[in-house]
């Protein structure tokens, strides 16, 4: 049998041979026509080869690894708009269910009845118990008849999102600057800073430079000595962006949450230790009466009466319905087996690091000293620097940071990798031998880069090698 001939002009079934591939991807102005849907999609995906691999990029403290169950949900849930309570109820009763499960894990006087919501990430719940702080001080100023019109906030070396809310909703940001070897902020320095115009302190339970916890109790007993002594009752509200999904499995001993009385307010990321997929965080308030009622909203015109207290309005739902189904699959059992493991991998990690003699290991992944992620720097000064060592771990796919500390210390460079869901002994196995195999390398090619020098750079301009906001 001979071959069907093909009829005149007709291209061959491949994708590779249609005139849309035969040009390169659209770019600049709006396409003036399209192409068919599968060559869009194998263009796409062809795009998509160049971004890193999602579980080797050690940067990151997002979810990179969901089971095949989480990711039906996600493409069963796809149309479901969260906001739109009345279409789509239960998933609205979902989202309740996890605020009542957060409240109960973070010892929240009474769970049932306290209030909090999802959000996109804990960027959006850090901007909601900013304002609600804001606005509880601005009304406690009116009612003392004092003027309300410069807060401020208190923290030390925090994430990027507390300086968003500090400009985008004009509140003074005093940054506690670092000393020596004190990575974080610690009790003793707070009350200097504090006066009748803070709104709350935020304290950091899980650094994003380091990794390190701060000690969220003693800031509490701190705050109720200023307010015997000087009057000032300020509230402590702590980002536990990764720390409220672990601590509370791993170090169940520290008391970090609504068990001390002056937090009012806790965020976490769903989306990091609390293993749902990219776009879900939770503000959680410790008593109804901590979220001042003209920050909540009730709006009619999706059908029923809803309450919204979020920056967005439309926000996919799936990612919650993800988060309850992550909830209710491990449960506290669960959550414990797999933070510990984790933990187990990052000690493993960072006894390996320390072997090789060169490096001074600032957060080894212990589960009552900060999240599970290894942070190192250098030891000495070598022929080489972390920033190389970074650009060469890069050349086999691997992206871990290296960065400056805050301020005040930013003549410290420090590395750090997250240890994250999907991350084994294996995978810090692999890891370890990379290292070893650039270290050997820069042994007989020294080179010493800067920050903008390290790792490949993309064309649009940022380093490769990530600064430790993400
Ligand atoms: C990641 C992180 C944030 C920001 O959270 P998103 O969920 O990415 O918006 C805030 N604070 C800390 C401590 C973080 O680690």
């Amino acid at each position: 049998m001979g071959e069907t001939p093909r009829p005149q002009g007709q291209q061959p079934d491949d994708v590779y041979a249609t005139a849309a591939m035969r040009a390169a991807a659209p770019s600049a102005g709006f396409p003036e026509v399209g192409m068919g849907s599968g060559t869009a999609y194998a263009l796409v995906r062809d795009e998509m080869l160049l971004d890193g691999v999602a579980r080797m990029n050690l940067a990151t403290f997002c979810t990179t690894w969901v089971t095949p169950e989480a990711r039906s949900i996600m493409d069963e849930a796809l149309v479901k708009n969260i906001v739109d309570k009345d279409e789509y109820p239960q998933t609205s009763e979902m989202e309740a269910r996890c605020v009542r499960m957060l409240a109960e894990l973070w010892h929240a006087p009474s769970p049932e009845t306290t209030v909090g919501t999802s959000t996109t990430g804990s960027s959006e719940a850090a901007m909601l118990c900013g304002l609600a702080a804001k606005f509880r001080w601005r009304e406690r100023m009116r009612r003392a008849g004092r003027p309300a019109d410069r807060p401020n906030f208190v923290c030390g070396p925090v994430q990027v999102c507390w300086e968003k809310f500090a400009r985008y909703f004009d509140v003074e940001m005093r940054r506690i600057p670092l000393e020596d070897d004190r990575y974080v902020m610690t009790p003793g320095e707070i009350a200097p800073h504090c006066d009748e115009n803070t709104i709350m302190v935020v304290a950091n339970f899980g650094q994003t430079y380091t990794g390190l916890y701060e000690d969220v109790a003693t800031m509490g007993e701190v705050l109720d000595l200023l307010e015997q002594e000087r009057g000032l009752d300020i509230p402590l509200h702590v980002d536990a962006a990764s720390g409220g999904f672990l601590a509370p499995f791993t170090a169940p001993e520290l008391e970090w949450d609504f068990r001390v009385g002056r937090v009012k307010s806790v965020n976490a990321s769903g989306h990091k230790s609390g293993l749902a997929p990219i776009g879900v965080g939770w503000a959680i308030w410790r008593e109804a009466a901590d979220l001042p009622e003209e920050l909540v909203f009730n709006v009619s015109y999706l059908g029923g009466t809803m309450p919204t207290f979020n920056l967005n309005f439309s926000r996919p739902g799936g990612q919650v319905i993800a988060q309850y189904y992550d909830f209710i699959r491990l449960g506290r059992d669960g959550y414990r087996g797999v933070q510990s493991a984790l933990y187990d991998a990052a000690a493993h990690l960072a006894q390996g690091i320390a072997s090789f003699g060169l490096f001074d290991v600032i957060h080894g992944g212990r589960p009552d000293q900060g999240i599970a992620a290894v942070c190192w720097r250098l030891r000495s000064e070598q022929n080489f620097n972390l920033y190389a060592l970074a650009d060469r771990l890069r050349t086999r796919g691997w992206l871990v940071p290296a960065y400056p500390l805050a301020e005040n210390r930013q003549d410290v460079v420090v590395q750090r990798a997250l240890v994250r869901h999907g991350f084994s002994f294996d995978t810090a196995e692999m890891l370890l031998e990379d290292i070893q195999r650039s270290l050997e390398h820069l042994t007989h090619h020294p080179a010493v880069l800067t920050f903008e020098e390290a790792g490949s750079f993309s064309h649009n301009g940022h380093p490769a090698v990530a600064p430790p906001h993400r």
